[in-house]
Formats: C-alpha cells, structure tokens, sequence
C-alpha cells in the first residue's frame, strides 16, 4: 500500500503513542445526514474514552449472519476534545455488511472497538498551507484535524476540498461553512460533478480545484482521503504542480 516516496498512514515522529483499547461502546445518537450516509456517536460503556489524535481511526467488529466475524476501520470524525465518545461517519456501501449494519443500529445497541490505530495525523509544525483533499466519507478525519487546529488558535491557512456530485451529498455542509464564516483562515471548497446551473461554487473534481489553488507548492502541505482512485489521482496532480511527495499525506478506504 506505501510507496516509498509518499506518507501514507507512516507514524508522524512528533505524535506521543496513544494507548489502544478494546472496548464496547453504546450508540448514543445515529441520523442520517445525506443520502446513504449516517454520522453515529457511541459512548464507551465502562465511561472510560480513549484518547487520540485527529486523524486516527478506530476498528469495529461484528458478528455477520453467517457467523463470521469481521472488523473495519472507521476514522474518528469527532475531535479528540470531545471526551464523551467518539462519532463516525459511515457510507453504505452496497452489498456491504458492516457499513450497512452501522448505519442501521438503534440508540442502546452496542459495538465492540479497538482504537485508536493510524499514524494518519496532523505533521508539525504547520507550513504556511495546509491542503485537506477528500471525497464522500473520507472528510472524517479532516473534520477532526479542522476542528482541532482551528480551536487551538492556528494562524496558518486551511484549506478543504471536498468532491462529491450533487450538493445533497456534501457532508456536514452546514457545519463547515459556519466554520468558514468563523476563521479567516479556513476555506472551505466543496466541488460538484453534476451540479445543476443553481450551484454557484466550484464544479469538476477536487483535483481541478487542487490545482486552481496550489500556487506556490514549495509552502504546501497536502493530506488526501477517500477510495484510493481518488488519492492516486490528487497525489499525482499535486507531485506534477511541483508539492515534494515529503509533504504529501494521505489515507486510503479500498
Ligand atoms: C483507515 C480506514 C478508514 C476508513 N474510514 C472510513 C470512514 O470514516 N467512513 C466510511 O464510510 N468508510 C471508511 N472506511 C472504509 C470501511 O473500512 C469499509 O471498507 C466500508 O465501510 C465497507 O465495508 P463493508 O463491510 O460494508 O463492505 P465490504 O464488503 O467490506 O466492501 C465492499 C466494497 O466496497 C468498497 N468500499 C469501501 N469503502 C467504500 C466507500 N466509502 N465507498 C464505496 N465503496 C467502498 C470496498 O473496497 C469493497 O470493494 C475506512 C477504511 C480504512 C482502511
């Protein structure tokens, strides 16, 4: 999955380990905030939450109908300052089971985890600009970065990309233009594919609009998430408009 010039979930030298743990855990709250995506907040039974960076993931298990058991990973969209729990932001995906049986759960029902995992987090310190590139659910973990660089006070610039094709399937679209109205120093760019002529902002894929913004790559930053079609495609765009594959980050769902 890494290649050897490019980070891809490789543990940051500045991150302090976080201890991992097993544990069950209460869905507190599940809505379905877009077409076949849910945002859920589970809450741990024994009431002790984990701590962890923003950008890490956590691995669900479950017992399928057949008796199998599997596990896949979730990353964590609520920000470590949350101490309650921890929310994900899951996509059914077709024919799937997990995704499915997520989004499908009832407050009180119970989950088993393991979290939390990934060497996927914010690099320090911060150069002038910072790129989150994303598709569908990969905004998870660029909620979490966001939230947690922006309350902590930061003066660089953040800027988040995100593609999806028409505008009911911009996740949490609402929350992050309060956040844009909040700092100066976020910019928010969802891009459509198949936007009707009432969308005003920007159209194509995130790579087009990657590319309109990255003007002066030596001061770049730039971590991409989604199916991993998407994350090839925007890592080879932002190495050929000139960004050191040393500043390139990124995780990938397939
Ligand atoms: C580190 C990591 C973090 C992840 N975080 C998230 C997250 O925050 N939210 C989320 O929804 N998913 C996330 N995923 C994907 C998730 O782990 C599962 O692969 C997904 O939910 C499908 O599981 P399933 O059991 O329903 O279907 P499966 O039977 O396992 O998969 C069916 C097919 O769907 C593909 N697939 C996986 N994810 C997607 C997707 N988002 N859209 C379309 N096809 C997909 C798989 O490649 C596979 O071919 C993450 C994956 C990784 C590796």
């Amino acid at each position: 999955m890494a290649e050897a010039t490019v980070q891809a979930s490789a543990p940051a030298q500045t991150t302090q380990r976080r201890r991992v743990t097993r544990g069950e855990y209460v869905v507190a709250q599940n809505e379905e905030t877009n077409p076949q995506v849910n945002v859920i907040r589970f809450v741990p039974t024994n009431g002790q939450m984990f701590e962890f960076e923003a950008g890490q993931f956590v691995s669900v298990s479950a017992v399928k109908p057949d008796g199998k058991k599997i596990a896949r990973d979730y990353s964590i969209f609520s920000p470590p300052s949350f101490r309650e729990g921890f929310e994900l932001c899951i996509k059914r995906v077709e024919g799937g089971f997990m995704s499915n049986y997520l989004c499908d759960l009832k407050s009180g029902d119970k989950i088993n985890a393991i979290g939390p995992m990934g060497g996927f987090i914010m690099r320090k310190p911060l150069p002038p600009e910072v790129f989150f590139v994303s598709t569908g659910t990969g905004v998870a973990p660029f909620r979490s970065m966001a939230e947690t660089l922006l309350s902590n006070g930061i003066n660089e610039q953040i800027y988040l990309i995100f593609g999806s094709r028409h505008p009911e399937d911009i996740i949490y679209r609402s929350y992050f233009e309060d956040l844009e109205k909040k700092y100066d120093n976020f910019h928010y760019r969802p891009t459509l594919s198949r936007a009707d002529d009432t969308w005003n902002g920007h159209r194509g894929h995130v790579q087009e609009t990657l590319k309109e913004h990255i003007l002066d790559p030596s001061k770049k930053d730039v971590y991409i998430c989604g199916l991993q079609i998407m994350v090839d495609q925007v890592k080879d765009l932002a190495i050929s408009a000139g960004v050191s594959p040393n500043n390139i980050y990124y995780e990938r769902y397939d």
